[in-house]
């Protein structure tokens, strides 16, 4: 079964600030970005995974999560 990994942004509003997924995951997965990569308007900054396939489901992001705002599915 293919991995989802689903971030809700109506609980991680200031990715910049927090980037705790993004320092747990062991493959490096989690990307941080804002349209036009400038903003600074933080609730303007999206966390995602690239590299879905890379996932090992460890659901240390779950886990670590201060928000519970990501879904592993
Ligand atoms: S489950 Fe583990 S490998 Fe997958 S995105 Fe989360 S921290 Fe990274
Ligand atoms: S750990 Fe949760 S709140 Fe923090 S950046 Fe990742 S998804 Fe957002």
């Amino acid at each position: 079964m293919k991995t989802s990994i689903i971030v809700d942004y109506e609980k991680c509003t200031d990715p910049r600030s927090c980037k705790k997924c993004m320092q747990i995951c062991p493959g490096a997965l989690f990307i941080c970005y804002s349209p036009d990569y400038e903003s600074n308007d933080p609730t303007e900054w999206r966390v995602d995974v690239a590299f879905t396939d890379l996932c090992t489901r460890c659901n240390d992001c779950v886990d670590v999560c201060p928000l519970g705002a990501i879904t592993i599915k």
